[in-house]
């Protein structure tokens, strides 16, 4: 089997009508009157983003699920996707076909469809990057730099399962009293977070600046600060944690800034006026999701975390860099 009859046989099937059967040079997609396209792109390097050697479904549906919450902090509905592919020249293209089954069961159930792509090989490791298109209403747009001073600050979920994930994932630590179920949610989540498009509505209605948290809560909250140009305060206290995380913290004193660094929660951070506290906690009974009050934005420039006693915490590394 070649690349062509890999694209015919298990991408093919995936395309919608903007993919022209995945037969020409490019897709074409003519907007609906009174929309924005929102576009994100995230790429996943296996190693790095993923163990070496998995080229299954559950990479695919990450790919997508981690680009669907960019979608979802810009409270935007995804619509298709491109994808590029740099396939191993060792890995036998036919596993394509795990690879795309992952994509077929997402796709379906977030409503997008395959518009492109580009597949190429390498001696290198698996290398899979998707570009998501997402439609907004005009005038809708949520930026990371909309926050305003006495603004509050939200958090959907909880925190610290996309590090705690990693390292069952990766079995770098083995968390002897998490019970088998919570260790099971938290792989799972590893490996198909839960975008959290269930929010668009109360986004679009009343937040003043979102992120998604992929690098960190502190550090994703501290790019709304920053983009903003406020200062904003959280409190520890307020952060969402699971159970079994918190009865953790006692035999483990580093974890809650491991949980608060680590990243990969795929949860929202967003901040709103406080005038829609009420009408926000209304809205959110409707949700699947927990939502939480966890700080607020004030005159200054940068994020601080502050103790159950007011006291500032300091923590030097806030989220995940590459580089
Ligand atoms: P070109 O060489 O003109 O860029 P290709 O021969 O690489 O085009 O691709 C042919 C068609 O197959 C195009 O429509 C392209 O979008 C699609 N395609 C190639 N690889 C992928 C992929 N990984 N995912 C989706 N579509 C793909
Ligand atoms: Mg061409």
């Amino acid at each position: 089997m070649n690349e062509f009859d890999a694209i015919a046989d298990y991408l093919v099937p995936l395309a919608g009508p903007e993919g022209k059967g995945l037969l020409d040079d490019a897709a074409h997609f003519t907007p609906p009157p009174g929309f924005n396209l929102v576009i994100t792109k995230d790429c996943l390097v296996e190693g790095v983003h993923f163990p070496t050697g998995e080229y299954g479904s559950k990479i695919a549906q990450r790919l997508l699920r981690t680009n669907l919450s960019d979608l979802a902090a810009k409270a935007a509905k995804p619509i298709g996707y491109l994808l590029s592919i740099a396939w191993p020249k060792s890995v036998p293209i036919s596993e394509l076909q795990a690879f795309s089954k992952g994509l077929a069961i997402d796709q379906k159930k977030f409503g997008l469809t395959l518009w492109g792509g580009d597949t190429v090989t390498t001696d290198g490791p698996l290398v899979v990057s998707a570009t998501l298109i997402g439609l907004i209403p005009t005038g809708k747009s949520i930026l990371r730099s909309g926050a305003k001073e006495g603004d509050d600050v939200w958090v959907t979920g909880s925190i610290g399962q996309g590090y705690l994930g990693l390292q069952l994932a990766t079995k770098n630590m083995k968390f002897k009293n998490f019970s088998e179920t919570y260790k099971k949610k938290l792989i799972n989540h590893y490996y198909c977070p839960n975008p959290r498009l269930c929010m668009r509505t109360i986004l679009r209605e009343f937040a003043t600046a979102s992120a998604d948290i992929s690098d960190g809560l502190l550090a994703d909250t501290e790019h709304i600060a920053t983009a903003s140009s406020i200062r904003i305060t959280l409190e520890q206290a307020q952060i969402p944690f699971d159970d079994e995380a918190l009865a953790a913290f006692d035999q483990n004193p580093d974890l809650s800034n491991h949980l608060l660094t680590g990243g990969d929660d795929y949860e929202i951070v967003f901040t709103a006026p406080k005038a829609s506290r009420e009408a926000i906690l209304v809205a959110s009974k409707d949700l699947q999701c927990p939502l939480i009050r966890i700080g607020h934005c004030h005159d200054g420039r940068g994020l601080q975390l502050l103790d159950k006693y007011g006291k500032q915490i300091h923590i030097s590394q806030k989220g995940y860099k590459h580089f």
